[in-house]
């Protein structure tokens, strides 16, 4: 997609979302969440229900958290609720009994949820498995609030197609890329100098080589500002985080990849800047908390009350910036290299990350394997002829697996 054809989507969904704009606070909007009983799940629903008149929820989805999700389908009064586990369906139904909300369960039917017809649906199921359900969602043609990062960190082009095919209007939840989406507004990506992601550095920030080889699951789930999921908190110790941001970036804003960039910043009330060709730079602020950027994806292009914390720059005195170390923390440079690969090779560098998070949650690698993992994996795969221009999801699921199964032999030692 060029540039010019980039903007010109964007100024379409512009006008139209001006245009409906006026009716944005007496319309109610329906939604369906997928990954409701995830961090931004329950964030979205937290506004949602501080904001009864302007939101309704047609279905709610989950993995496994049966009890949870029933709890949340009966608070928001949701038509279905679907669990992803078929053995959970039996909980679910039973916690529902004599709500009237429709039960259902298994991939199949997280899918026939997110392709019901609503006017928005917040994508926040956690890794590959959001794929298809969020492709389904996309092919519907309406409002996706996307959170999960693998839909553009391993569907890349392929979802980049489906959302332009179907006039998908898709606004970013992630913190950095909201910040990026309102910073540049209706500008020409092409008067764009620079994207700049900011990290907050993560737990491990300070720690030297020596330490951070050592390091706990339960260090690395402290992370100082934000209160996430678990494998995206890991992320964020790791650098890898940024590292998927950065590769989602690339998809959302195409600038090119020479044109985006991160800067460490502890604090996490900046959250991305973005600087134009004339020397002016627009930063996106707000004090660490997800409500803020969902609330923006719920209620755009209006601005609906998020219960924030209001910002002090007086009180909070000051705000630092640092370049990040690429020795103590490979993981930017790996998926620079994933882009610079190009095709599915953020897919694999995905997957591979998924599997090395999950390996070190469970005490079987250290800190520092998971990147080593994730860059042997690279390598392996390119060999293997894993990285190719996939056409389709089912590429990319079968990209995806095929880097799962060799992630978990390079770390069993079968090489
Ligand atoms: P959580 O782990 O807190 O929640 C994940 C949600 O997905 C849960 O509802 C979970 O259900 C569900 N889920 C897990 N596995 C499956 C599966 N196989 N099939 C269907 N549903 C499944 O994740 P987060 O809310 O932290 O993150 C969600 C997404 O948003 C991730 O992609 C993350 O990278 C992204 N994101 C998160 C941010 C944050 O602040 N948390 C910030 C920016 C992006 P169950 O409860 O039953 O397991
Ligand atoms: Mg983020």
């Amino acid at each position: 997609m060029s540039l010019d054809n980039f903007t010109a989507v964007g100024a379409a969904v512009q006008a139209q979302s001006i245009a409906q704009d006026r009716t944005v606070s007496t319309v109610t909007r329906r939604l369906t969440v997928l990954g409701a009983t995830g961090s931004i799940g329950r964030s979205t629903l937290d506004l949602v229900a501080r904001n009864e008149a302007a939101f309704s929820v047609e279905a709610v989805t989950a993995h496994s958290s049966a009890r949870e999700l029933a709890e949340l389908a009966r608070r928001h009064r949701a038509r279905v609720a679907v669990v992803a586990n078929p053995d959970c369906y039996a909980e679910l139904k039973a916690h529902l009994a004599g709500s009237g909300i429709e039960a259902a369960a298994g991939p199949e039917a997280v899918v026939a949820a997110a392709s019901l017809p609503v006017d928005c649906v917040v994508a926040a199921i956690v890794g590959a498995a959001g794929l298809a359900p969020t492709f389904a969602a996309v092919a519907q043609g309406r409002r996706v609030a996307l959170a999960n990062k693998e839909c553009l960190v391993t569907g890349g082009a392929v979802f980049m197609d489906a959302v332009a095919a179907a006039g998908t209007e898709l606004l970013p939840v992630d913190s950095e890329h909201s910040g990026a989406f309102q910073a540049i507004g209706a500008a020409r990506l092409q008067d764009i100098e620079r994207i700049t992601l900011t990290a907050s550095g993560g737990p491990f920030r300070t720690w030297d080589r020596a330490r951070l080889a050592a390091a706990t699951p339960a260090e690395a789930l402290k992370h100082p500002n934000w209160s996430m999921g678990p494998k995206i908190t890991i992320d964020s110790a790791t650098l890898m985080n940024k590292g998927l941001e950065l590769i989602e970036a690339f998809y959302l804003f195409p600038v090119g990849v020479e044109r985006l960039g991160v800067v460490v910043h502890p604090q996490s009330i900046v959250h991305c800047l973005v600087a134009y060709k004339d020397g002016s730079v627009l930063a996106q602020l707000a004090n660490p908390d997800m409500r803020t950027p969902i609330a923006f994806s719920l209620s755009y292009p209006a601005r609906m009350v998020a219960p924030t914390v209001p910002l002090d720059l007086v009180k909070l005195g000051q705000l630092t910036f640092e370049a990040h170390d690429p020795e103590r923390f490979p993981a930017i440079g790996l998926a620079l290299d994933a882009l610079a690969r190009g095709g599915s090779a953020p897919a694999v560098l995905n997957a591979a990350n998924e599997v090395a998070v999950a390996a070190f949650l469970e005490g079987r690698i250290g800190f520092l394997d998971i990147a080593r993992t994730v860059a042997t994996c690279l390598d392996k795969a390119e060999q293997a002829a894993l990285v190719m221009e996939p056409s389709s999801l089912a590429d990319v699921i079968a990209v995806d697996g095929a880097a799962r199964i060799l992630a978990r032999n390079v770390i069993a030692g079968v090489q």
